[in-house]
Formats: structure tokens, sequence, C-alpha cells
């Protein structure tokens, strides 16, 4: 029998899916939830081994579980809300939780409270990286946790999703890393567009920018890897939401709030993507925002 503990993963969207088959790859026993039931059975029928769960009280059965869900809210409802508590009042003691979703910081530190009371150990790891490295297994993953030992026994199971594993202190600090690295990300790529949309007026070749620009000081991962592609060729399938960026963004500002710092630059770009949010709306690509910031004066 293998030594390696049962994995519950729940939440198989875009970044769960390929996440929770590496897992599986690797050999470790895996059970997978989702809210849409289809998806479960899609998932099932094309990953041999992996096992169907029905509610969250199944996962409650497993030793690690890990959660990529599209907000810390919704994670908490499934840990501690939905059918009745079933997951917490079902779980035994000494499970961890591994939350890789991008979730809010102080929410992640109240959770962790919460669960420890039952014994049960939550540590953050969310994920850079985007589609693409979930699929090689190669994402870049935030650590953050209270209780070491928990963290040891998580590393296992990251290492089949991620090439870089960084610990990054307390409880929360993974996720507050993770919504400052998307807000400068999510900064460069307004700035990105505003650029290429001021250059289009000028009568500029969008094309001739980003060539110039991905060898001058503009370089940026917008630059190299998404611009062509997703914005001036309209692609716009990066496979991350803009309403899961404008949710990282808004965290990052929020944060710089909460611990009392004067920051402008992240209040107007959480309100830039507040703003295309509205009018482009959750489900469109990321790339799209640009739709809705191209106004004239
Ligand atoms: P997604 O919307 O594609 O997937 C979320 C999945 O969770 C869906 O399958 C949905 O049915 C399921 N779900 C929702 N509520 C649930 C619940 N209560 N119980 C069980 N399942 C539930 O989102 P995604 O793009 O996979 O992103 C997941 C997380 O990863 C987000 O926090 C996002 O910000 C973060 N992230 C995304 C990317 C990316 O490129 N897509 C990159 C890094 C981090």
């Amino acid at each position: 029998m293998s030594d390696k503990p049962v994995v519950g993963f729940v939440g198989i969207g875009n970044m769960g899916w390929p996440m929770a088959a590496n897992v599986l790859k690797a050999g470790f026993a895996l059970k997978v939830f989702d809210t849409s039931p289809e998806q479960v059975g899609k998932f099932v029928a094309e990953h041999e081994g992996a096992v169907g769960a029905k509610s969250m009280s199944d996962i409650a059965a497993c030793e690690l579980v890990v959660t990529m869900l599209p907000t810390g809210q919704i994670v908490r409802e499934a840990l501690l809300e939905v059918e009745s508590s079933a997951f917490i009042s079902h779980a035994k003691s000494g499970t961890v939780v591994i939350d890789m979703s991008s979730s809010e910081p102080t929410g992640t530190q109240e959770l962790g409270a919460e669960l420890v009371k039952k014994g049960v150990t939550l540590i953050d790891a969310p994920v850079s990286g985007g589609v693409a490295k979930a699929i090689s297994g190669a994402l870049t993953i935030m650590i953050g946790g209270d209780d070491a030992a928990a963290i040891e026994k998580s590393k296992a199971v990251l290492a089949t999703m991620g090439e870089r594993l960084f610990e990054t202190g307390a409880l929360g600090n993974g996720h507050a890393v993770k919504a400052l690295n998307n807000y400068v990300a999510a900064t460069a790529f307004a700035a990105s567009s505003e650029a290429i949309l001021i250059a289009k007026r000028f009568g500029l070749d969008p094309h001739t920018l980003v060539d110039i620009m991905n060898v001058s000081t503009g370089k940026s991962f917008h630059t190299e890897v998404v611009l062509k592609d997703h914005v001036i060729d309209e692609k716009y399938a990066t496979g991350f939401q803009l309403g899961l960026l404008a949710k990282d963004v808004k965290i990052a500002a929020d944060l710089g709030k909460a611990v009392g710092l004067d920051a402008p630059v992240s209040r107007l770009i959480s309100q830039r993507w507040a703003d295309a949010l509205e009018t482009v709306g959750f489900t469109a690509d990321n790339t799209e925002a640009i739709k809705g910031w191209d106004k004239s004066l």
C-alpha cells in the first residue's frame, strides 16, 4: 500500500483540472470535487484512477485537501458552511488543507484560526504561471503557514504541481505575495494597453511598438507573452478570467489600506480593473479589459 496521503482536490476549473491531473500522475490517490458534477464526471472519465466525490463530506475523509476555488470567501464557505458544515464536521484531526486559490490574506488568517480549533491546519500556497504552467507542472508556488510539520507534509504534493516552491512565512503571507505580484502585473498590462491604444490613434503599428519594447526598458511578461497574440491579434484566450484578476488587484489595494499605507497607484489600478469588469464582464478573458478602456476623452 502507498504511504502517500489521499489527496482531496476541490475546484477543478481552468487551473485545478491540470493541477489535479499532475497530482494523480505523480502516484497520489486522488478524489476530486467541484460544484459542477459534469466537470467531476468528465475529469474521472479522462483520468484513470481518479475518484469523484459527491460532496464536501466525502472530501473530509482525505488527509490532505487542496482548494483551487475562485475566491477566499468561496473557500471559506466550502470548508465551513456548505451542506450544513459537511467538511468541518467530518474532517479528522490532523487534516491539512492547502488553499492554492488566490484568496484574501486577512480572510485566510481568520479561516486558519477557525479550522485549527477543529484540529485542521490551513496553509496557503497560491500559484503563478497560468494555465500553461499548470499543465506542465511548472508553477511557482508561494507557501505561507504557521505549522512547519503541515508545510513539510504538503511539499511532496506541491512539488507535483510546481517547479519553484517559496516559503514566505506566516499564514496569509503566500496570499499577500500573490496579490502583490498580480497587482504589479495588472499595472503593467493597464499601462501597456494604454500605450497600444495611444500608438494606434497616432498611426503607429502596435506590433512595431511591442517589438521595440521587447528589446527596451518597457519589456514585461505582457510585452513578451501576451500582447501580440491575445490583444493586438485579438485572440483573448489566456485562460484567466477578468473578474479573477480584478479581485487580485483589489486584494492588493485593500492590503495597502489595511497596513495604513497611502498607495494611490494601487487604488487607481484597482479602479481601472473594476471599470473594465463592469464594461466587459467577469468571465471575459482578462486581456479583454482593453476593450473597456478604449474610450475617447
Ligand atoms: P475557474 O473559475 O476556472 O475554476 C474554479 C472552479 O471551482 C470551477 O470549476 C467551479 O465550478 C468550482 N467551484 C466554484 N465554487 C465551488 C465550491 N463551492 N465547491 C467546489 N467547487 C467550486 O477558476 P481558475 O482560473 O481555475 O482559478 C482558480 C483560482 O486560481 C482563483 O483564485 C484564481 O484567481 C487563481 N489563479 C488563476 C490563474 C489562471 O491563469 N486562471 C492563475 C493563477 C491563479
